[in-house]
């Protein structure tokens, strides 16, 4: 069965339908998130897991990954992160196009996770800003769905001018990200 996606806000009447431009903006992006995932170790298992029919990430809009940063606007990070990949993740960061958001799945890539070690990024964040934490070692796809569903929820919800906003340049500037 097709189920189709909820109408935004707005004021309906015989044969027309009126709302901002913002919440249609919102209602594309949010149920058409294209995942890059940057899986690294045991928490992508878990991703493929999601992406399989069981689960099903599909509903959401989202089967379309790219490996392509390009042509991507949701990067997922699972799994360990050496100090050695942190700047091949911020160059992938770099290279997706905004609007785009980013989910550290699972403790490794929130936090080091157990591998509290020299060799170790201790939390992709302090790289690149992280919209969702998906906690759990490795998170069931439950809640990888869960942390996808709250980025729907961002995008819904993002005014059209956040990306030009002085504070969201500030964020970036904080990263050492340059803003064009
Ligand atoms: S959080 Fe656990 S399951 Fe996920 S990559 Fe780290 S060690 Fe593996």
């Amino acid at each position: 069965m097709v189920k189709m996606v909820d109408a935004p806000e707005g004021i309906e009447g015989q044969g027309f339908f009126a709302t901002s431009l913002d919440k249609v903006i919102g209602m594309a992006r949010a149920n058409s998130l294209w995942p890059l995932p940057f899986a690294t170790s045991c928490c992508g298992i878990e991703f493929m897991a999601t992406m399989g029919s069981n689960y099903d990430l599909a509903r959401f809009g989202s089967e379309r990954l790219s490996f392509s940063p390009r042509q991507a606007d949701l990067l997922m990070v699972m799994g360990t992160i050496a100090k050695k990949m942190g700047p091949v993740l911020k160059q992938v960061y770099d290279q997706m196009a905004e609007p785009k958001w980013v989910i550290a799945v699972g403790a490794c890539a929130s936090s080091g996770g157990i591998f509290d070690t020299y060799s170790v990024l201790q939390g992709i964040d302090r790289i690149i800003p992280v919209d969702v934490y998906v906690p759990g070692c490795p998170p069931r796809p439950e809640q990888i769905i869960e942390g996808v569903m709250k980025i729907q929820d961002l995008a819904r919800k993002e005014s059209l001018r956040r990306r030009n906003s002085d504070e969201y340049k500030k964020m970036l500037e904080s990263y050492n990200i340059e803003t064009q």
